[in-house]
């Protein structure tokens, strides 16, 4: 039975690099995006679906969500890193909730079910180290406070959901995207093709 994978932010980054690494597995993948046309214009190559998304937007994930039907994997990976100190840049504390937290919850809310009464889901939290008590909770304004509010949600969901409905998070490392940088050690693709560089 093929599977359907939705990854959301996948129009470049990381999450182009896992939805691309999902259609070499054999999944039906469909790409996310807020951006309707650069999602179409992703997916095309890769033979994949595609949807509009913006993970702030309650109405756009239940649009969203009501276009994809059935989904078996749901790979969380949207995300924001606003710059500053937390306490100089409110609204970039709340951009980092709702991207990474709130969007996060609401997509699990609304797929889990189907996954948990089809005995099958795979819920992947695109986590960051600095997001661990034990790393410190770093990077600038909100972001390892919602990584680290991520992590908990991963948490609190596996422990909801059935056994046939894994829920994990995951630390990509340091990755040259336009969130990481040019300096980064690490290319998107490693993780997909499980080589250096
Ligand atoms: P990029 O900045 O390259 O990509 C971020 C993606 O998130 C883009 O597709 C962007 O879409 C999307 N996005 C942002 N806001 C929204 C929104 N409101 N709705 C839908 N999509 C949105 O970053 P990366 O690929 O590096 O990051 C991917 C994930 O990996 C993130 O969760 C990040 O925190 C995590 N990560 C990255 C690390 C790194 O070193 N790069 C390290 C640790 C974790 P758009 O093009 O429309 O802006």
């Amino acid at each position: 039975m093929r599977r359907t994978a939705l990854v959301t932010g996948a129009n470049r980054g990381i999450g182009l690099a896992i939805a691309s690494g999902l259609v070499d597995a054999g999944l039906e993948v469909i790409i996310a995006a807020r951006d309707p046309a650069t999602a179409a214009e992703v997916a095309r190559p890769l033979g994949a679906g595609h949807v509009q998304l913006d993970v702030r937007d309650p109405e756009s994930i239940s649009a969203a969500v009501q276009a994809c039907g059935a989904v078996d994997v749901l790979v969380n990976n949207a995300g924001v890193m606003p710059g500053g100190p937390l306490l100089d840049n409110p609204t970039g504390f709340a951009e980092s909730l709702a991207v990474m937290v709130a969007g996060p919850y609401l997509l699990i809310r609304a797929l889990a079910p189907g996954m948990a009464r089809r005995d099958y889901g795979r819920i992947v939290n695109v986590s960051s180290g600095w997001g661990s008590f034990a790393e410190g909770i770093g990077g600038p304004s909100g972001y390892g406070v919602a990584k680290a509010a991520l992590n908990a949600l991963t948490v609190a969901v596996a422990q909801e959901l059935p056994a046939t409905v894994l829920v994990n998070a995951m630390c990509p490392g340091w990755v040259r995207t336009r969130m990481g940088g040019s300096g980064a050690p690490r290319s998107p693709d490693r993780g997909r093709t499980r080589r250096s560089g």
